[in-house]
């Protein structure tokens, strides 16, 4: 079968692969579609230390089950279109205890530590199916806008901690796929959305995507300046840094009112040291947040989302292609001009 696998140092390549075999694992899945996400174009733009290598990437796939493992919890059969959750924790450690499966000390993740779903086929750990991470999708017809529910579970998993309420100004740096989606969520909670977004070509691409919010060039007075203006001085309740970008952590903290939130979504190359203020968070009871991966449950929220409606992901899907002109989708991605790429298989 055809492999999209990482080798290391930036080393991105599409190639023959043997088939995967179910032996001990729960389920053997026949990928339908994979999309590219912002952290494998990290990887293909600065490598992935976090990576095996020769690991097939991708984690943000939908398949259809063709084998399946005895003994399994739930009720999945073969036919089954299947999504999950691709990072898997122990169910043992601390965190896992406490729920927070995404914070696992020997977390492993679909596309890192277990091969993942650029490829014709994939094979579903059984640890997965025991901790909850696969879910059936509720419908046949289109799922490539599934794959979506991985990275909307991580904008869910965000704003968990961000306490946004209705009337709330929110700032989002940067308006990529994950920018778009915050956006989409915040607006849903009745609050102001203020994107900042430098590039005048993907303010463009987006613009007829999202409804109501008011973009912010961050010109001559700089983002955090336009912010504290357009709020009426106080500045914005919220920041969310959706880019990997270390001034726009700069500019979010100074953007923010007293008592704000900040989410440092995107992580930064290298050690992302020395972008924040510690004094502007100690004077003004600034709260920070990280986020990393989304758990099971956040996921299955996502595709509730996506399933009823309520969330429209298709429109932000730019273009689909196959897998063997994946070279081509990830540089696309990485310039630039696609805002969210899906590889669906024939
Ligand atoms: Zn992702
Ligand atoms: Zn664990």
């Amino acid at each position: 079968m055809l492999a999209y696998r990482y080798w290391g140092d930036k080393e991105l390549r599409l190639e023959e692969a043997p088939a995967p075999v179910l032996g001990d694992e729960g389920a053997l899945v026949k990928i339908k579609a994979c999309s590219i996400c912002g952290t494998d174009v990290r990887m293909y733009r600065f490598g992935s230390e976090k990576t095996d290598k020769g690991r097939i990437v991708g984690h943000e796939m939908v398949g259809l089950i063709m084998e399946l493992a005895p003994g399994l919890p739930g009720d999945f059969k073969v036919g089954d279109y299947v999504s999950m959750a691709p990072a898997i924790g122990c169910g043992e450690c601390y965190s896992c205890r406490k729920g927070h499966t995404n914070m696992c000390d020997r977390l492993a993740t679909m596309g890192f530590q277990y091969d993942g779903g650029f490829a014709e086929y994939a094979v579903f750990p059984k640890k997965a199916f025991f901790m909850g991470n696969v879910y059936t999708l509720p419908c046949l017809n289109d799922v490539v806008p599934f794959t979506l529910s991985e990275p909307l579970a991580c904008v869910i998993n965000a704003q968990s901690y961000l306490h946004i309420e209705a009337g709330a100004d929110v700032v989002i740096f940067g308006s990529g796929i994950i920018g778009c989606m915050h956006a989409e969520l915040v607006r849903a909670q009745g609050a102001r959305v203020f994107i900042v977004e430098p590039s005048e070509e993907r303010r463009q691409q987006v613009k007829d995507l999202l409804t109501d919010v008011t973009f912010v060039t961050g010109g001559k007075e700089g983002a955090a300046g336009e912010i504290i203006r357009l709020t009426g001085g106080k500045g914005a309740d919220v920041a969310i840094i959706a880019c990997s970008v270390g001034s726009a952590q700069s500019d979010g903290l100074r953007s923010l009112a007293k008592c704000g939130r900040l989410s440092l979504f995107g992580g930064l190359p290298g050690d992302g040291l020395g972008f924040l203020d510690s004094n502007r968070i100690h004077y003004y009871e600034i709260g920070v947040f990280g986020v990393h991966a989304s758990t099971p449950a956040q996921n299955k929220t996502a595709m509730e989302l996506l399933y009823s409606g309520k969330f429209d992901a298709g429109k932000f899907i730019s273009k689909r292609y196959p897998i063997s002109k994946i070279e081509t989708a990830f540089k696309e991605v990485a310039e630039g001009s696609i805002l969210k790429a899906v590889i669906v298989m024939d």
